[in-house]
């Protein structure tokens, strides 16, 4: 039995004795299946072909990518508490030694579906259970793993709070990281909130490879849910894509010229 990972979206599939006929995640809206169809691969092969990526982003949280990028081609953030380490979002591959030197993982949240990746290895691997949000139920391919379920928000650390912000998919989470940013709060967004070309300004979408906007109500709900949290900088899921300083205003600015872009 192999745990297939799909090459467009980096989704780990149930074990199965064949490549499954489709991935679910790419069979969706919000994705796509190559023209040249669907491609699988596995734990072992990426091993083979790519390493993983650590940097230091600032004081308490490193990022965790993998060279040469797979499918979405996001990093996680490896953020250091008082009580352990949270990983958000996950990565294809995984390289435990080099994440056990950094403290390990004492707990996983992961901002959206796409972002699943191989949560099952990163669970098992370090005993941490993987908070997703009950709304995004559907979207689990593997199960064999502990998962805490949460709705609305979640401390899935003392001093780390999951927003439920909704977008992209019903579940969409938003992880606010107060020490961040030298004390003025970071968050970190998945592509809840994505980073526009110009680091200035950010943006929303139902669908990115599909260029679907996200409705008017649900950014106004997104935006609802943002605004009571306190921060100064933004991640979002790329090694580039970062809004340093000023992000709150940048959201708030950025949702008005969004909403009156759709609204004509
Ligand atoms: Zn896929
Ligand atoms: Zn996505």
């Amino acid at each position: 039995m192999t745990a297939y990972i799909c090459v467009t979206c980096g989704v780990q599939q149930a074990p199965s004795a064949a490549p499954p006929a489709a991935c679910p995640i790419c069979d969706d809206f919000r994705q796509y299946v190559p023209a040249e169809g669907q491609r699988w691969t596995a734990v072992e092969e990426l091993r083979a072909e790519r390493r993983q990526e650590v940097r230091e982003l600032e004081p308490g949280l490193h990022g965790i990518g993998v060279e040469p990028a797979l499918g979405i081609g996001q990093r996680a953030l490896l953020v250091r508490t008082a009580q352990g380490n949270l990983l958000w979002d996950c990565t294809p591959l995984l390289d435990p030694e080099a994440v056990r030197a950094l403290g390990g993982v004492a707990a996983i949240a992961i901002s959206h579906p796409h972002f699943y990746s191989t949560m099952a290895e990163w669970s098992r691997q370090f005993g941490a259970p993987v908070w997703l949000p009950r709304a995004d139920a559907g979207f689990r391919m593997r199960t064999d793993f502990e998962i805490v379920e949460w709705e609305g928000e979640a401390a899935p650390l003392p001093g780390l709070r999951l927003v439920q912000a909704g977008g992209h998919f019903p579940g969409n989470a938003v992880l606010q990281w107060p020490a961040g940013a030298g004390g003025r709060g970071a968050i970190f967004t998945g592509d809840t909130v994505s980073v526009a070309g110009d680091r200035r300004w950010v943006s929303f979408m139902l669908s990115y490879p599909n260029l679907i906007p996200l409705g008017p109500r649900a950014l106004d709900r997104l935006l609802a849910a943002l605004e009571p949290l306190e921060y100064d900088r933004l991640y979002s899921s790329w090694w580039d894509k970062v809004v340093e300083s000023g992000a709150k205003a940048a959201v708030r600015r950025s949702g008005a010229r969004y909403l009156e872009a759709i609204r004509g």
